[in-house]
């Protein structure tokens, strides 16, 4: 089975060690992701490739407990539907990302615990390939029994 990113430019690694593709501003500093060509904050359109850090801390989050509305999702749905959880991450006091949780049990998490990207099966495309998404997961720390 071929794996392939559920979109270009969203991640690199698609074999192991995934980073994050975001944009930094070469004018005023900010980091954005996914990329942007122009600033949020200044305007300026001198956007770089900038790749995040593969951890980060938990910021917010929620529990998606049904399909989203399709379009734009384009997972599982019905009985083959999983909950899963989602939040926002914070990246080397950079940025703030947007993600999937591979955890949705509340209790699991935690404001500020330490979470690492992964890379998750997300479908099957119609050509049979696996389409992969990113996701954060809560590093287990030693001594934690899983
Ligand atoms: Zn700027």
């Amino acid at each position: 089975m071929t794996r392939i990113p559920v979109a270009e430019g969203l991640f690199t690694g698609l074999d192991g060690d995934p980073q994050l593709i975001g944009s930094r501003c070469t004018a005023c500093g900010i980091v954005t992701f996914p990329a942007q060509d122009s600033c949020p904050r200044c305007a300026s359109t001198e956007m770089a490739e900038h790749l995040l850090a593969q951890r980060g801390r938990l910021w917010a989050w929620t529990t998606q407990e049904f399909p989203p509305p399709s379009p734009p999702y384009s997972g599982p749905g019905g009985r083959d539907f999983v909950p899963f959880g989602v939040g926002f991450v914070e990246l080397a006091d950079e940025v703030k990302v947007e993600t999937r949780l591979t955890e949705s049990d509340p209790d699991a998490l935690a404001p500020g615990i330490e979470m690492e990207l992964v890379l998750v099966p997300f479908r099957t495309d119609d050509d049979g390939n696996e389409v992969v998404t990113f996701a954060f997961r809560p590093v287990r720390r030693e001594g934690t029994s899983t």
